[in-house]
């Protein structure tokens, strides 16, 4: 018990999906966290995905995390957003039943195998000069491991605020993790605060959903997960509609000096695209109204949690303001919104396994690297797991390339440019977002799921057989011709299709806009039931002109990014770089000229220079085979 292979500190959303990919591997796990009870946790809203946070589920899904599995067997309400817009933009949403999602998740890592788990809080780190060795728990123990993974999320040095109110904590219910970021620091670490904040939670009973509009899901449901059933498990619930007014903003406004942000109480800077309620009506101060949906947080709660909301003010004053909303007119407050404010970690000081620069063995991932969701938590305690794992077995560095996945994007804007906010995935950070679609997953990343060992037999079982009904349909498309004879022509005009004078594959008639795969079933041809076999298919199709284009971009952008960058590599000795230049590429430590190439402030004319450089670069004797 006081030796592992793995240890993960935290089991939120990145410790889950860390421990599970190190035990997957194979490797012996030891999951540490202070609250058995919370695994899996959501501290804020109850809902997974979103437009580009579900491209990630996607990935983590195909990659053998559990994200995705867990969301559609605990789903409340399905979404898909942007449905009518084009396939790179489509996301998939779902709103969860808060409990039965933690248990499900706390359930499934207990009991997997090469995995044990510890209610307990870590304080420090064993170090041995700049190698982590293991944990130091709050009794005092130690316990050793060849790799450690922090992922303790908003927890360190957290301080809560309501109001002029400041209490020590993570998130209500769970104390604050002191000690870690200290050691961090005191090592030499780049430490600083950051701030986010979640919306009062309000009794069910208490509201007159009459005055509120009545949101429904989706139809059709499409799970995350390809190894879900397309049937969904729970009840599905309503969500409501409703909005702030005038009234509302001027009691928040006569207010505003008593909310921890505006007083100068807090300093760290908050989520710019999930801003507070006294955020919203300062910035956006010609605005009469902010809408919020009242979502309930599962299908036998009585707690509502009210998107978009979210606040710091004194609870008398969320009181004052909360009653003036359509429906809230008696509303009664379970427990009020608060922010946090919490110490980060520079992630730029993080190569791109995430394994940190100043010490060996030691990887970070999830809200200590400044990002903020659970989603971007999961996607990255994924990579660390997998490179942790694969350090103990001494085997390669598993790195996800922006032009295969959402991961990757997010990965590399943080170790290169790092941030200065709680990081959020938009697909508008993805320069190759076509080529990142949701419904492409398993094509982007079957192979290095198969080839770093993180699926089981029975989910590679399931995702070979996906790609072969795709493989199928694909070829079954573009192999059968149809010919202009009468019966074919009468057939397309009664489906509104206009009619054809020359012999037609079926997927040169998908790809005319009046045509999708549910209309070419109607016709009477061979088209696959299942969502998930001939969607991405179809896509495929359809925009294969533009699918074309975007790979030759990926594939001179992939040029640099094969250029490996020698780590001894002396930048002061590049001539045509500029000090700040020279600066910001000794701070990064870029891997790959791709990498160097995105430092901002570092010019293409650094990047010609570095190209120079490297044709004429002998490493030194010590270096070479
Ligand atoms: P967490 O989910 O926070 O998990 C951290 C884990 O580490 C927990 O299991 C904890 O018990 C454990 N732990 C901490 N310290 C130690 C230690 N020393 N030893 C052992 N275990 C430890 N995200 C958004 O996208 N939008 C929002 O509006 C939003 N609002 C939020 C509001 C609040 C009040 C909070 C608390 C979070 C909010 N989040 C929001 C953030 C979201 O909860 C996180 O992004 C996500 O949970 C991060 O996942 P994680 O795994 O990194 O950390």
């Amino acid at each position: 018990m006081n030796h592992f292979d793995v240890i993960v500190v935290g089991a939120g959303h990145a410790g889950v999906e860390a421990a599970l990919a190190a035990a997957r591997i194979g490797v012996s796990t030891l999951v540490v966290t202070t609250n058995l009870e919370r695994i899996g946790y959501m501290s804020c809203n109850p809902s997974i995905g979103g437009l580009g946070k579900g491209h990630m589920v996607k990935e983590i899904d195909v990659l053998g995390g559990l994200m995705g599995y867990a969301a559609d067997q605990n789903c409340v309400q399905f979404k898909r957003l942007n449905s009518r817009k084009g396939p790179a933009v489509r996301g998939t949403r779902m709103q969860e039943d808060k409990d039965k999602y933690c248990k499900f998740v706390g359930n499934f890592l207990t009991n997997h195998p090469n995995m044990k788990v510890l209610e307990e809080e870590v304080k420090a780190l064993v170090l041995e000069e700049d190698v982590c060795r293991g944990v130091v728990l709050g009794d005092g123990s130690k316990v050793l491991a060849k790799s450690v993974v922090i992922t303790t999320g908003t927890f360190m040095n957290a301080v809560m605020h309501i109001g002029t109110k400041k209490i020590s904590g993570g998130r209500v219910g769970d104390k604050a993790s002191i000690g870690l970021s200290d050691q961090l620091d005191d090592f030499g670490f780049e430490v600083t605060r950051l701030k986010t904040g979640t919306p009062p939670r309000l009794k069910r009973s208490s509201i007159d959903f009459s005055k509120t509009t009545e949101e429904f899901g989706d139809s059709t449901f499409i799970p995350f997960s390809y190894r879900s059933e397309a049937e969904l498990k729970l009840k599905q619930i309503s969500c409501y509609l409703t909005y702030t007014n005038e009234k509302t903003h001027e009691i928040i406004n006569k207010n505003i000096h008593l909310s921890p942000m505006f007083s100068g109480e807090i300093t760290g800077t908050g989520p710019r695209y999930c801003p507070s309620i006294e955020d919203k009506i300062t910035r956006f101060s010609d605005k009469p109204k902010h809408q919020s949906f009242l979502e309930p947080e599962g299908v036998d709660s009585d707690i509502i949690y009210l998107q978009g909301i979210s606040t710091s003010l004194p609870e008398d004053v969320q009181m004052e303001f909360l009653r003036t909303i359509d429906g809230l007119e008696n509303v009664e407050v379970i427990r009020p919104g608060y922010a946090v404010e919490y110490d980060f970690v520079n992630p730029t000081q993080l190569n791109r396994n995430l394994e940190t620069k100043k010490i060996k063995n030691l990887f970070l991932a999830g809200q200590i690297n400044g990002t903020s969701g659970y989603e971007e938590a999961a996607g990255q305690g994924l990579v660390a797991g997998v490179n942790a794992a694969n350090k103990v077995l001494d085997r390669e560095d598993f790195i996800l390339d922006r032009f295969e996945s959402y991961i990757g994007v997010l990965i590399d804007d943080l170790v290169t440019k790092g941030t200065k906010e709680p990081y959020r995935m938009f697909t508008s950070r993805a320069e190759h977002r076509l080529m990142l679609r949701e419904d492409n997953a398993m094509e982007r990343l079957f192979k290095k799921a198969t080839q770093f060992g993180l699926l089981n037999t029975l989910d590679r079982a399931k995702a070979e057989e996906l790609i072969s009904q795709q493989n199928s349909y694909y070829d079954y498309l573009n192999s059968q011709v149809i010919n202009p004879t009468k019966e074919v022509n009468s057939l397309l005009s009664q489906n509104e299709i206009t009619q054809i004078v020359k012999p037609y594959s079926l997927a040169e008639l998908l790809r005319r806009p009046e045509v999708g795969s549910e209309k070419l079933r109607t016709l009477g041809y061979e088209v696959p039931l299942e969502f998930q076999v001939y969607d991405s298919v179809e896509i495929k199709i359809k925009y294969k002109g533009y699918i074309d284009r975007q790979n030759e971009l990926i594939r001179q952008a992939s040029k640099l990014e094969g250029l490996k960058l020698p780590k001894d590599l002396s930048y002061k000795s590049v001539k045509g770089l500029s000090n700040e230049e020279i600066e910001k590429l000794i701070s990064v430590q870029p891997e790959t000229l791709g990498q160097a190439s995105r430092i901002s402030g570092v010019n293409p004319s650094a990047i010609q220079a570095l190209m120079i450089y490297l044709k004429a670069y002998q490493p030194p004797k010590s270096l070479r085979h």
